[in-house]
């Protein structure tokens, strides 16, 4: 029997992480939510009903991946969403964000209609998460009236949403401009997927026309310049709107000097990377098999050594606020397989799975080289998501939050292997990297979902988030 005076979870041992410092700590779970940290809790150990020994471990506030393209279940493929979920908790992340654009699962109907898009996803979603979500939706140039649905949107537990300068569903820039406005009003914010169009198209349609059309092609045609101007232009809209603003998946030095030059002037900018900028170069496309290249035609494209160089400094110093990890899960089987049957860069599907190895990169190839600190990573890819996306009980271990958890071993050697991860893609960016660092257990709300490395949870369990307003 559970003893009710108990805690429902008690982690001994560990060295407990947060944003500003790291101690020897033990804590105490109860109603889900983080009860007591102090340096000795075993007093609680016989009324504990699970008891957890972190000695030599560390224990993160688990990961919130504000930037994901899992797809909804569909009658084909019925675990898609759970399987990603999943595969989230696996790799340290408790929470993420989802959005909603085509290519999904969503219905045209909520391609018309950001409200009809909220209640569709979920509808959905409703029993396949293992962890918890949240919903962050696109405002597609197709839509009905989308800047009229904005303040219900916020009002739904909805703060952000994500609009596109480039692509055939861009926004007109008028109404990026009214919803940055609009959004910051209501306490909520506009995300910004910053390339600018003219550039873009006219160098695609002059590769097209040359014959062009094999995948390392993609990359030339999607300038650092066209990144940079589109995210001066976005820092400008923010300034005159005198609204808050965040940058999706920044990948080149040229666009964060725009943003460190408008945050220093008062706009109120954050900017993500994700990790496969911080990882990878542009030397993925000189892969002369189109399929292999086609795993990396991803938007913005891998960059130079230089420019990963200069987004780990950003993180480090401050000028880059969070990673998140861009996920598709595309297969080479299926989607990325258009390469291999000679369809042109252009029309090949943009993107690359991501969801459950954000920490391992960015711990591997950050905390454990020195680049950035263990506190910095915990405030880039829990803390500042918490706070910027209005999730303030999640983010931090301190008492009263979500239990979200993860044991995490920093003496660990691993080689990354698609065979060994979760997701529903069939590649990973990272196939042999070696990083130090593993996950051990994962906790949301203290319930297991991942424990000593094997799946624990329900299918389910994770709940859909309704957050509140952006800081
Ligand atoms: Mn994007
Ligand atoms: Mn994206």
């Amino acid at each position: 029997m559970i003893d009710a005076t108990g805690p429902e979870l008690l982690v001994l041992g560990g060295t407990v992480v947060t944003a500003a410092g790291s101690r020897r700590a033990d804590v105490a779970v109860r109603g889900g939510r983080i009860e007591a940290i102090e340096r000795d809790l075993s007093r609680l150990s016989g009324a504990a009903a699970k008891v957890v020994d972190a000695s030599g471990l560390l224990v993160l506030p688990g990961c919130i991946d504000v930037h994901t393209h899992t797809r909804v279940a569909s009658d084909a493929e019925p675990d898609r969403f759970y399987q990603d979920s999943l595969a989230a908790a696996f790799g340290g992340t408790t929470t993420f964000l989802a959005f909603n654009n085509p290519g999904t699962g969503s219905s045209e109907a909520a391609h018309r209609s950001i409200l009809t898009g909220i209640e569709e996803f979920r509808r959905m979603t409703a029993s396949d998460s293992a962890i918890d979500y949240a919903l962050s939706p696109t405002i597609l140039g197709g839509m009905d009236d989308p800047l009229a649905e904005l303040p219900a949107m916020v009002d739904a537990g909805i703060p952000t949403a994500k609009a596109f300068m480039v692509f055939d569903f861009r926004l007109a820039d008028r109404s990026i401009f009214e919803a940055m406005r609009i959004l910051g009003e209501r306490g909520g914010m506009l995300e910004v997927h910053c390339e600018d169009p003219v550039l873009i198209d006219a160098a695609v349609e002059a590769a097209l026309q040359r014959g062009d059309t094999s995948p390392r092609h993609h990359a030339a045609t999607r300038s650092a310049e066209a990144e940079a101007v589109a995210t001066h232009r976005a820092m400008a809209f923010a300034r005159g709107a005198d609204a808050p603003v965040h940058l999706v998946h920044l990948s080149c030095a040229a666009a964060l000097r725009h943003v460190a030059e408008a945050r220093a002037t008062g706009v109120r900018a954050t900017a993500e990377t994700c990790p496969h900028y911080l990882a990878l170069t542009d030397a993925r496309y000189e892969e002369p098999d189109p399929l292999e290249c086609a795993k990396s035609v991803i938007s913005p494209p891998l960059r130079a050594a230089g420019d990963r160089d200069a987004l780990w400094s950003g993180l480090a110093g401050g000028d880059l606020s969070l990673v998140a990890t861009d996920h598709v899960p595309d297969r080479v089987a299926v989607e990325k397989g258009e390469a291999a049957r000679g369809v042109p860069f252009n029309r090949i599907s943009n993107g690359a799975p991501g969801i459950e190895t954000m920490l391992a990169v960015v711990y591997g190839l950050g905390v454990a080289t020195g680049r950035i600190t263990l506190e910095r990573m915990v405030d880039l890819l829990a803390t500042t998501p918490s706070r910027r996306f209005g999730l303030g009980r999640k983010g931090a271990i301190e008492i009263g939050r979500d239990a979200d958890l993860v044991l995490f071993d920093p003496a660990a050697r691993r080689t990354i292997r698609q065979d060994d991860l979760h997701h529903t893609s069939d590649f990973t960016p990272y196939e042999g990297l070696e990083v130090v660092g593993a996950v051990r257990s994962t906790w949301v709300r203290g319930r297991a979902v991942v424990r000593d490395g094997r799946a624990v949870g329900d299918r389910g369990e994770g709940q859909f988030v309704e957050r509140g307003v952006v800081a």
